[in-house]
């Protein structure tokens, strides 16, 4: 259920609204928007009059939610949610690039590939050093040096530094040295790291599963905001269908659906949606036409001889060439690009 409060109701009104709820069995979760403060209430609780609460005063609408997801829902902050993390913004009206390798392999890797994706107008470097590979013997990724790798190649660049979290034991090393926690497609069901994650204070971005629907997707970043932690990205990244031509069928769809269910800013990946080097630039231009908030794109300075998804990763060029047509794009969805 959710309690929109009247224009200009008082704290002390807010403070009996919430206190009643919690008497009724609730937990609430407070969102104070530029017009109106609402109020989730969450909890397994059913049978209660919504009139109950309708009455009390400063209050201007219960609405019920019929959605499994209620914090997560387009109801909770009808305004919509602007991610804020190390001064940038992501669900505002800037298209936010996180760009960089598939895998940290060296220093001289991160510094060419930080150097170019900054030149050509990132903000966040990605890099993973944990990596979930299909296959045991295949690269698992460089773990702690590999961070401290991603770490101060962002530093050097004025990039802000995304990585992959692979289990809830792995969460407080992450946050020493990245600003944003990426949940892998993999891990999108696993329900300890999501609820440990709620009790984080980081950014998390959550990828959506290669077999969930958007419904399942809401209902695992729900686990993360039920925590307490309100800054969760989704992430489009492809999921399996029959089509067998690209690695993934990347969900454009998704994009306006999710906006319209969510208020959860939303990012598309197009790396690991199609697979395909040449592909990744029209279903990145597809997703930010689409609506998406940000981009998560893989980029390596030597693909051929990249240790993961060296096919999928752009040559420097062809981010630059990317980014260049993206400027055209965005501002034609009243959007821009750094
Ligand atoms: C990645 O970002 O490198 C990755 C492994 O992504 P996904 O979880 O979407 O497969
Ligand atoms: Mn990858």
């Amino acid at each position: 259920m959710v309690v929109v409060m009247q224009e200009g109701a008082t704290d002390d009104q807010v403070q009996h609204v919430v206190q009643h709820l919690v008497e009724m069995g609730f937990d609430v979760h407070r969102s104070t928007g530029v017009r109106h403060t609402v109020l989730g209430a969450v909890g397994a609780k059913l049978d209660f009059d919504t009139r109950d609460i309708e009455l009390l005063d400063g209050v201007r609408e219960v609405i019920r939610i019929s959605a499994p997801y209620k914090l997560a829902s387009r109801t909770f902050r009808p305004e919509g949610t602007v991610v804020e993390v190390g001064g940038v913004r992501i669900g505002g009206d800037e298209v936010v690039v996180m760009a960089g390798p598939c895998s940290v392999e060296s220093a001289e890797q991160m510094e060419a590939i930080a150097a170019h994706v900054k030149r050509e107008g990132a903000r966040i470097l990605r890099g993973g050093a944990f990596k979930p590979r299909t296959s045991p013997y295949s690269f698992q990724g460089l773990g702690e040096p590999g961070l401290q790798l991603l770490r101060e190649a962002a530093d050097r660049h004025g990039l802000l530094a995304v990585s992959e979290v692979m289990d809830h034991t792995q969460i407080s090393l992450l946050d020493r040295y990245v600003d944003i926690l990426q949940v892998g497609a993999r891990n999108m069901q696993n329900y300890n790291l999501l609820r440990e994650l709620g009790k984080a204070r980081k950014t998390v971005l959550l990828k959506r599963g290669m077999s969930s629907t958007m419904e399942e997707l809401l209902l695992s970043a729900e686990y993360i905001l039920a925590g307490g932690n309100y800054q969760v990205i989704l992430c489009e990244r492809g999921i399996r269908t029959f089509e067998n031509y690209t690695r993934n069928t990347l969900d454009i769809a998704a994009i306006p659906v999710l906006k319209k269910l969510s208020h959860l800013p939303i990012v598309a990946d197009p790396s690991h949606g199609t697979g395909r080097r040449d592909k990744v630039p029209p279903m990145a231009r597809a997703a930010v036409a689409a609506g998406a908030d940000g981009l998560l794109v893989e980029v390596h300075h030597d693909p051929e001889h990249a240790l993961s998804d060296g096919a999928q990763s752009l040559f420097p060029d062809q981010f630059t060439q990317l980014m260049k047509e993206l400027r055209i794009i965005a501002p034609a969805v009243g959007r821009r690009v750094g």
